[in-house]
């Protein structure tokens, strides 16, 4: 067996790894977007002939580990994408929002729904935490990490030359105690480990629950002043862990008597996912939901599904709360809202998320002044407060966790992807001076032996 990387080296977006078995069986572990790459488009060129891989796995939905599976299957993909029921359920909605994008931006005739069932027709549900063979001779399973409804690290074994082998795809791992979602779960051992490294080199910010501090935030802005609050939210994972927040201030009569305008159809859509997934969410939203409680929806919450009614709440002049995408503000209808409310002083945007340079979310987070509107610059009078709380995923404790849960073996190797070059090198330096493992940080397109 050997290992290629094709994808997510030495950089966040883009993953795609390749399993070849001597015979030449080939397996792909996700299928991401890739978005640093030039040629990112309707119709990516990849690395390797579509036609020529048997099977692909995937960790979980999000874009940049499953946003190519339909250019994939264009291309001449003929197999199947394995993964949880859930991954499926979200990643269609996925995959039809941005064949929405792309017909958007670049005029190509495609019918979105089309494009989400055509690759939805080739994912296969397989049960979390049950071995199952994709040959006599391969085994994989499905182990829950938290992080987003359906999500997994991927524990393959295969017999070579006699000998049991097993490698472990970290996928996106997720953090302790996030709303809604359970904590990652123990992994088997592994003689390979390809770790995800987003938060190499960063810790979360640890002070308020999440209840604390919506609750402050809102009082701060609705209460104290006849504000409004705005959040930038991407659709699936952070919209309904805000909304599960905001049902449980409602339930404790925490919640001023305000509206609370969502303002999402992709979100809408994402919530209804994770209505259906309730045995996937931890033990405190299982137990609310068994309770005969609704997850997300409460009184006050208002969902806006046209765009003249989005245009209006832009100008609803009571103090009220208006969650809505996307989370960097780089297209969708949060951007008329912030572009209504940013001079003004009465008004806070809360950016939940990281947002990538040159979108109107990163200058926001980086205490830009004025910002520009297609050829417009308009002063920032809003209050701009950035929270990580809603941040999906592990920070470097939490990576140290995940890898130190294994018994220390000097032939393990661990393979560095899906990080920034820079925190990559960082955690690196921390896993050879504390542990002893052989650690690598590929390049796009190196082959290991396994
Ligand atoms: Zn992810």
């Amino acid at each position: 067996m050997k290992i290629t990387f094709l994808g997510a080296t030495r950089q966040v977006t883009g993953s795609m790894f390749q399993l070849t078995t001597e015979e030449g069986y080939s397996i792909l572990i996700d299928c991401g977007s890739d978005f640093s790459d030039p040629q990112y488009s309707y119709s990516p060129a990849f690395p390797i002939d579509p036609s020529t891989v048997n099977v692909v796995l995937l960790t979980h939905a999000h874009i940049d580990h499953s946003g190519y599976i339909p250019a994939f299957i264009r291309a001449g993909f003929k197999g199947q994408v394995l993964t949880t029921a859930p991954t499926a359920a979200l990643a269609e909605l996925l995959f039809e929002d941005n064949a929405s994008i792309f017909r958007s931006r670049t005029k190509i005739k495609i019918d979105p729904a089309e494009e989400a069932a055509m690759a939805a027709d080739r994912m296969v549900p397989i049960k979390p935490n049950q071995p199952f063979s994709i040959r006599e001779d391969i085994n994989v399973t499905f182990i829950p990490v938290g992080h987003l409804l359906g999500a997994c690290s991927i524990h393959i074994e295969w017999v070579s030359k006699g000998n049991k082998k097993s490698i472990l795809f970290s996928g996106d791992i997720g953090r302790k105690d996030y709303p809604l979602l359970s904590n990652p779960s123990p992994m088997p051992d592994a003689d390979y480990i390809v770790l995800e490294t987003t938060y190499g080199n960063r810790l979360h910010s640890g002070d308020d629950s999440s209840v604390e501090f919506i609750e402050r935030i809102v009082k701060e802005t609705c209460v104290d002043q006849p504000g409004r609050l705005i959040i930038p939210s991407f659709s699936l994972g952070r919209t309904q862990s805000l909304l599960y927040t905001l049902q449980q201030l409602s339930l404790q009569h925490r919640l001023p008597k305000i509206k609370v305008f969502a303002d999402s159809t992709l979100a809408a859509a994402g919530t209804r996912v994770y209505e259906r997934f309730v045995s996937w969410l931890n033990p405190q939203a299982r137990a609310l939901a068994s309770s005969g409680h609704s997850l997300f929806d409460f009184d006050q919450l208002i969902p806006i599904r046209t765009y003249k009614d989005s245009k209006l709440i832009s100008n609803y002049n009571e103090p009220c709360i208006i969650l809505s995408s996307s989370g960097m503000i780089s297209g969708g209808k949060v951007q008329h809202h912030i572009r209504q409310n940013i001079q003004n002083p009465y008004c806070t945007i809360l950016l939940v998320g990281y947002s990538v340079a040159g979108t109107i979310g990163n200058d926001l987070l980086t205490g830009k002044k004025v910002i520009q509107f297609k050829r417009k610059k308009i002063p920032v009078d809003a209050r701009i407060v950035y929270t990580d709380i809603y941040s999906g995923h592990a920070d470097q404790k939490g990576l140290l966790d995940y890898i130190e849960q294994f018994p220390k073996r000097s032939n393990r190797k661990v393979f560095l992807v899906h990080g920034e070059w820079q925190s990559m090198q960082d955690f690196a330096a921390i896993l050879n001076t504390t542990n002893s493992l052989d650690v690598h940080m590929p390049e796009k397109g190196n082959t290991y032996e396994l």
